[in-house]
């Protein structure tokens, strides 16, 4: 296997995740389901996006002023701005509105992205955790009773199947609303010193926090080539 360049290409998962205030939202996605006739479970294959709510946390009683940038692809107006000025390619925001009694005020307006642009990963290595990708449905299949891992040394993204766009999906491997994206988005992050986003989740000991430093890329290489060596 040869790493991606990273010059440009999305070499990691864009996850977005922190405490609290990152947990005082539960996002409610509306999903379309079916049954997969190959795997025989129920699979997600599709979003409402016109139905998402957003309420806190019943367990919080006290929620801080500084709410979340984002949370996984729900994102707060100020982010979404921020991606628009930057011509940020490959989402269509749908706004989603507050649910539920409170008496907090000056809720911030959060959208949900829905990703168009698409990308593979590699799977060769899902085989090394006895994990294979169900043909009809995308889903990773596991050892029973074992949490997925896709991939004991996850995943990286398959060359020359990205479409350029700095926000994607997984095209091959369903992982749900998880984001996929480009350097350029972790370069912005990393320009305009944004707390509590963090990158890399499905590489483990790659993950990158913000405040991103900007040699991130030099890190990074160094990191996935360490883990890759000789695969
Ligand atoms: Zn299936």
């Amino acid at each position: 296997m040869t790493l991606n360049s990273l010059d440009g290409a999305p070499p990691l998962l864009f996850n977005m995740r922190g405490g609290d205030p990152f947990e005082t939202l539960l996002a409610l996605y509306h999903s379309k389901r079916r049954w997969c006739s190959t795997c025989h479970r129920e699979v997600v294959e599709g979003m409402d996006y016109d139905r998402t709510v957003v309420s806190i946390n019943p367990r919080i009683k006290k929620v801080s002023p500084s709410f979340p940038l984002a949370v996984g692809c729900i994102v707060s107006e100020k982010l979404l701005e921020m991606f628009q000025r930057e011509n940020v390619s490959g989402f269509v925001p749908h706004p989603i509105r507050w649910e539920g009694g409170h008496d907090f005020h000056a809720l911030p307006d959060y959208f949900h992205l829905e990703i168009t642009g698409r990308v593979e990963l590699e799977t060769r290595l899902f085989e090394e955790s006895g994990e294979e990708c169900c043909q009809e449905c995308n889903y990773v299949v596991g050892i029973k009773g074992r949490k997925i891992l896709y991939g004991r040394r996850k995943t990286l993204v398959r060359q020359g199947s990205w479409d350029g766009s700095d926000i994607c999906k997984a095209k091959n491997v369903f992982l749900g609303e998880m984001p996929i994206v480009s350097a350029r988005i972790i370069d912005i992050i990393a320009a305009h010193k944004l707390d509590w986003l963090s990158f890399g989740e499905v590489i483990p000991g790659v993950a990158i926090r913000a405040p991103v430093a900007v040699d991130w890329k030099d890190e990074v290489t160094q990191k996935l080539y360490a883990k890759y060596e000789g695969v």
